[in-house]
């Protein structure tokens, strides 16, 4: 039997003035009940919410805090949705049920939303900090809610839900091998310690962490993946038994202790796609302790020049279908140049020969330890670069590494053109007009990207050939090309890198007068010679 209201003493609870409460889901609408609402822990130890009759000892409504959700609809109107299994358990058929809260007063409605954060969010303090004070919890969402969209989540955590996902990157074994390497090698990082695997997946970094010797480890993962997770560590019950695995999204979950270390795959495409970054900066502000590691504990995003007539002719030629003037007797020319922007929108995605790249890169560096979470919504890297050859330069190529700076051994995770390929294999960003550049000029620009709410970024590229030759002292900008491009759609172009000297072949340097305005500089044969290799841009690529 529930011990009456008010005779809970032993037990903290927090009761509310008394609101009207309508069933909306229920098939006769009934008049709005005055009751009093209260939250509690039943004797399990799951908060509840309750709503009781005046002078009642039994609730009217008794709901699992865990399962509810609190929407705002207006400032003295609630609508409060319980997704809690109704009936038999066993047949695990649930659907929801949804209640209005009519306040009478603002800041009754107020403290409500605020007590309901705190014993759904907090819970685990109120019990052991007595009775709540209210207005310590002002999120009614959690931050992750707040900034995406909620359909690219579903979508997000319904892709890592799948075990086909979670295979496809344990089979990088580039990725995985050097994640297994920079774990175990730093043995003393783990042994004893406490770690959070930051968004677990199959639970892999936390079974090699466990396998390094750490005392626990939390492994946090907010799709079902969780459920195989779960499957995995309990059939390696030798480290399964120092691993807890916790569904929720790391914005959201409570831990019972800091961490020592924490662990995390959270690189995407051009290192910040997918926003997870984020998510691990949060990890590290929530749950690492002042003191603790990051394993990585940075990120280098790598930028240089490139020219590749054979892509540029390739993406160019995939709207020349809208070019038909008479398709089954109808002209396609009017969508033309919105199919050609279409396409010069999406980042190329495939592994490149590095003797495309026209200087050396430039680097800016991400430091997971020390950056504010708001420091990754908006990237703004100036570009400068000096061309080693007389080229048409194409667009911006990019890649990244990640550092494990262990105590004992210091290991990168390169995703550079040239090094073994991963599944993030390199990025280029291709402009749809080409600049011309002479060895020895300079090549400035600028690569902004700005995050979406697609857990992603628009990326905006310019890139300038800087005056050169007699003159040039009094600098100027001969010629400049600028593109939009959206992170979240990228074309892959997963074909195995060109060989080189075909790409310089007569016969693409035909196709492409055909096909493109060819300065004359091409046509005389002065120009592109990306033929010659400066051992200087294939040095600066391994950061090893
Ligand atoms: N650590 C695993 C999986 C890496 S993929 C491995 O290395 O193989 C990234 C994982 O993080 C995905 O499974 C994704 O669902 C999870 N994830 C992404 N954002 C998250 C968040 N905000 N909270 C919890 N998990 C998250």
């Amino acid at each position: 039997m529930e011990a009456p209201l008010g005779q809970q003493s032993q037990r903290p609870s927090q009761e509310f003035p008394s609101i009207a409460l309508s069933h909306l889901s229920s098939s006769a609408p009934s008049a709005a009940p005055s009751v009093f609402p209260s939250f509690a822990y039943d004797q399990t130890d799951r908060p509840r919410l309750r709503f009781y009759q005046p002078s009642s000892f039994v609730p009217d409504l008794d709901l699992d805090l865990r399962k509810i959700q609190i929407f705002v609809l207006g400032p003295l109107e609630l609508l409060c949705v319980d997704e809690e299994a109704d009936g038999d358990e066993e047949e695990k058929e649930s659907f929801s049920r949804a209640y209005k809260i009519d306040f009478k007063t603002k800041d009754e409605s107020k403290a409500f939303i605020l007590a309901f954060e705190k014993w759904k969010l907090g819970g685990v303090d109120a019990k052991t900090d007595g009775p709540l004070e209210n207005g310590t919890m002002v999120v009614s969402k959690s931050k992750f809610d707040k900034k995406i969209d909620s359909t690219s989540s579903k979508m997000y955590f319904h892709y890592y839900g799948q075990l086909v996902h979670q295979q496809n990157m344990l089979q990088d074994y580039v990725r995985t091998g050097t994640y297994y390497a920079a774990i175990i090698e730093n043995r003393v990082d783990f042994n004893g310690r406490i770690v959070v695997d930051v968004g677990a997946g199959s639970g892999i970094l936390s079974l090699f962490a466990a396998q390094a010797g750490a005392k626990h480890v939390y492994a946090v993962e907010a799709s079902e993946m969780v459920e195989y997770a779960r499957r995995l560590i309990a059939g390696n019950p030798s480290l399964g038994q120092r691993i807890t695995v916790i569904k929720g999204k790391i914005e959201e979950v409570e831990l019972p202790e800091k961490a020592d270390i924490l662990i995390s795959e959270p690189m995407g495409t051009l290192l910040v796609n997918e926003r997870m970054l984020e998510t691990y900066v949060i990890a590290r502000d929530r749950f690492l302790a002042s003191d603790g590691k990051m394993f990585p504990s940075l990120g280098r995003i790598h930028m240089a020049p490139f020219s590749d007539e054979y892509l540029f002719v390739e993406i160019a030629n995939k709207a020349l279908f809208w070019q038909q003037h008479n398709y089954y007797g109808v002209d396609l020319t009017p969508l033309y140049g919105s199919a050609f922007q279409g396409y010069f929108s999406q980042p190329v995605v495939d592994a490149f020969d590095p003797r495309l790249l026209v200087s050396p890169p430039i680097i800016h560096t991400l430091n997971f330890s020390s950056m504010k979470e708001e420091e990754l919504y908006e990237i703004d890297i100036p570009l400068s670069f000096i061309s080693s050859v007389g080229t048409r330069v194409h667009g911006l190529a990019c890649w990244f590494d990640v550092l494990f700076d262990g105590s004992s051994v210091q290991r990168w995770l390169t995703t550079a053109p040239g090094a073994p390929t991963t599944h993030w294999y390199q990025l280029r960003c291709v402009l749809a007009q080409p600049i011309y550049v002479m060895a020895g000029q300079e090549i400035t620009g600028r690569f902004h990207l700005v995050s979406h709410s697609a857990q992603s970024y628009t990326i905006y590229l310019t890139l300038s050939a800087k005056m050169w030759g007699p003159g040039a002292e009094q600098g100027g900008i001969l010629q400049t090309s600028s593109c939009k491009l959206d992170l979240k759609e990228p074309y892959y172009r997963l074909s195995q890198p060109q060989p080189f000297v075909l790409q310089q072949d007569m016969q693409s340097q035909q196709q492409l007068m055909q096909s493109q305005d060819i300065s004359p500089q091409i046509q005389d044969g002065t120009g592109p010679n990306i033929a010659v290799t400066p051992s200087q841009i294939l040095d600066s690529l391994d950061p090893l």
